[in-house]
C-alpha cells in the first residue's frame, strides 16, 4: 500500500512533467472510485494550467491556475504513471489526463480504493480526509514539542497512537515500526509516558526513516514513466519490519536480542524487546 514516502516519490517524479503544463484533455473510464469522480471533472480542469504539485498526508494536490485543486489518493493499489498521449488505456486505467506536452498521466487502480477528486482551494479545509490530518512529519514545524502536544492524554500504545492520522499525517505501519526501533522505544509503551528526550529522538527517527525512503524511492524514478507495475515505489532495507526471528541489527550476536512480531490493533508490529523500552 502506498505510504507517505511513495506518494512523495510520485510527487517528485511527476513534478517536472506536470508543473506548468496545460491540461488538454481528460478521459474518465470509471467514476465509481472510493470517492466518485466529479461528473463534470473534464469541464472543470480542461485548459487549466497546473501551477504546483503538493502533498498533504497521502493525498497529492495539483493546484490549478484558477484556484481549483485536483486531489489524488492512491488507496491500496493505485499508481500514477506517465505515458504518451497516444497510448491506449488498459484495464484499471480509470482517469487519464492529457497534457499539452503530449504526456498523459494515468491513474491505474485495480482495487479502486483511491480517488481522483476536485475542489476549490478554499474548500480544502472542509475536505473530510484532509481536515482531520495531523502535522506533516517532514515539515520543520514537526518537532518534539509538537509531537508532545499530539500525544498528550493518549494512554494507548505509542505504536497505535502514531498510526492515527490525526496525530501525525501519513505515517504507516512500516515506518512506525522502523522509527520506534531507531528511537529505542517499545511499541507497547503508553504514548503519553514517553519522556521529552525520547520524543526528540523519536521525531528525528521518523524524519530520518521517511527521508531515507523518499531518497531511495527517488533513485528508482527512471522507471517512473512505465505504468507497468514496478515504477516509483522504492525498495528499502528494513531494520525490523517483516524480519521476525532474525537477529537484531544493532546486536546481531546477543542472545536477548532478536526481532519479534506481535499484533497490535490487528496490525503486525516488529521490534527488538531488548533494544526498545
Ligand atoms: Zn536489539
Amino acid at each position: 500500500m502506498p505510504e507517505l514516502p511513495e506518494v512523495e516519490t510520485v510527487r517528485l517524479g511527476l513534478q517536472p512533467h506536470v508543473e506548468g503544463q496545460i491540461i488538454s484533455k481528460v478521459h474518465v473510464e470509471r467514476y465509481d472510485l472510493r470517492r466518485p469522480v466529479p461528473y463534470d471533472l473534464g469541464q472543470r480542469i480542461t485548459q487549466r494550467r497546473v501551477v504546483e504539485l503538493s502533498r498533504r498526508g497521502k493525498v497529492l494536490l495539483w493546484h490549478l491556475d484558477d484556484g481549483g485543486v485536483i486531489l489524488i489518493h492512491l488507496g491500496m493499489s493505485g499508481r500514477l504513471g506517465i505515458v504518451s498521449a497516444s497510448t491506449l488505456p488498459i484495464r484499471h486505467d480509470h482517469v487519464r489526463v492529457e497534457l499539452a506536452s503530449g504526456d498523459q498521466v494515468v491513474l491505474h487502480d485495480p482495487r479502486r480504493f483511491g480517488f481522483f477528486d476536485y475542489c476549490q482551494r478554499d474548500d480544502l479545509v472542509l475536505d473530510p480526509l484532509l481536515s482531520r490530518l495531523g502535522p506533516e512529519p517532514l515539515e520543520p514545524a514537526f518537532d518534539a514539542t509538537c509531537l508532545a502536544k499530539q500525544l498528550a492524554g493518549r494512554s494507548g500504545p505509542i505504536k497505535n497512537v502514531l498510526l492515527d492520522q490525526a496525530v501525525v499525517a501519513g505515517l504507516g505501519n512500516i515506518y512506525v515500526c522502523e522509527a520506534l526501533f531507531r528511537a529505542g522505544i517499545s511499541p507497547m509503551r503508553a504514548a503519553k509516558t514517553v519522556p521529552h528526550q525520547g520524543l526528540v529522538v523519536l521525531v528525528d527517527a521518523i524524519k530520518e526513516v521517511l527521508a531515507h525512503a523518499v531518497a531511495v524511492g527517488g533513485s528508482t524514478l527512471k522507471d517512473h514513466r512505465k505504468p507497468d507495475g514496478s515504477q516509483g515505489y522504492f525498495q528499502m532495507q528494513f531494520k525490523v519490519y517483516d524480519r521476525e526471528g532474525q537477529p537484531c541489527p544493532l546486536h546481531p550476536d546477543a542472545k536477548k536480542h532478536g526481532i519479534q512480531r506481535i499484533v497490535q490493533s490487528g496490525r503486525s508490529t516488529y521490534y527488538c524487546p531488548a533494544c526498545q523500552r
